[in-house]
């Protein structure tokens, strides 16, 4: 199978209803057509083999997950996708593997009505780039940069699923079987919060993805806002999705591991956004709208700083970094 071959069988796929696309793959560029008036939001993230998942990954939860990520950083900024490029360097033509990938890849695109509209396909080690284009409304994308002291600030669905899955593949801890299967879904397969993010325009004030770990993702926000924040840990520390387990989870591995997977885990790709205390009704249909959950956890605050308290308001001490790839 040659390198046009490969591109035929498993890249090109008719976008179905896509007016934006006014032409695809097969030619030295695709020609989008956003709404008139509206912006492009544009973004780029690369998976790594080795570095952002282990070798021999599920190529189908692979090829979502390649795609997912990318569009979550269009759901932080309230973005509509309209389509993306699939920038590709394969060891071999796999035909099992690239049938699994583009499966995965292509069924959230359908999901998303985000088609894929070209790339490029090159011999070398696993890794996986994708462009991603979106369009809002001109001054309604939701920015990093919008939070204002007395904000609330929320998150949503639940955190930390992924770290406590990877730390399970790592073989630090032991998992439930049930729950490791759980809990690598969502490390594997993320959901990107598309329609959240859409609903939240005209109500949030900042917003952005969990890629790297809640805490540090908020400094984002606190940095370029020029604000500080508060954060209720009592909260936090529920939003880690081992329902039933809690208490065997708790007692295997202690309440402070639980808390840094929720507070300092990444890859989840939930949304982290603010919103002014009056906003709360509209953050909650927003919510309902989308059918995706959001918790309240604390307070952006005029002094700079992030301070966490516990469930009684005492402070508790920061342990927890985020991810960073050259820390
Ligand atoms: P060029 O040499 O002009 O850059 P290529 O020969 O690399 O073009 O690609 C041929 C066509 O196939 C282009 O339309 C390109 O966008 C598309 N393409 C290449 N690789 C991929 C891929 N992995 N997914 C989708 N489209 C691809
Ligand atoms: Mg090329």
């Amino acid at each position: 199978m040659g390198e046009f071959d490969l591109i035929r069988r498993y890249f090109t796929h008719p976008p179905g209803h896509a007016p934006q696309v006014v032409l695809g793959v097969g030619d030295d560029c695709a020609l989008l057509q956003p709404a008139p008036g509206k912006q492009w939001a544009v973004s780029s993230d690369m998976l790594v083999e080795g570095r952002h998942f282990f070798p021999g990954t599920d190529a189908a939860r692979l090829g979502h997950k390649a795609l997912a990520v990318n569009l979550s950083d269009l759901a932080a900024c309230g973005a509509r996708p309209l389509g993306f490029t699939l920038a590709l360097a394969l060891p071999q033509a796999d035909e099992a593997w690239l049938e699994a990938f583009s499966r995965g890849l292509l069924q959230l695109a359908d999901l998303h009505g985000c088609p894929l509209v070209g790339g490029d396909t090159t011999r070398g080690p696993l890794n996986i780039c994708i462009t991603v284009f979106g369009e809002v409304p001109p001054g309604q994308a939701l920015l990093r940069s919008g939070a204002r002291p007395g904000d609330d600030i929320y998150v949503s669905g639940t955190l930390g699923d992924a770290r406590l899955a990877l730390a399970a593949l790592q073989g630090q801890i032991a998992l439930p079987e049930a729950l490791l299967n759980s809990t690598r879904l969502r490390l594997e397969q993320p959901t990107p919060r598309v329609a959240l993010g859409m609903a939240l325009r005209g109500v949030a004030s900042a917003a952005l993805d969990v890629s790297d770990g809640l805490l540090g993702d908020l400094g984002h926000i606190l940095h370029a806002s020029g604000t500080g924040a508060c954060i209720d840990t009592g909260l936090t520390s529920k939003l880690i999705a081992v329902g039933a387990y809690l208490e065997s989870v708790e007692a295997d591995f202690g309440h402070e591991f639980l808390e840094q997977c929720a507070l300092a885990g990444g890859d989840d790709y939930e949304l982290v956004f603010t919103a002014p205390a009056t906003a709360r009704d509209a953050v909650a249909r927003a919510s309902q709208a989308s059918a995706t959950p959001v918790t309240r956890i604390g307070q952006i605050e005029a002094s700079s700083g992030l301070r966490l308290v516990g469930p009684h308001g005492e402070a508790v001490a920061p342990r927890y970094t985020s991810f960073d790839h050259f820390a």
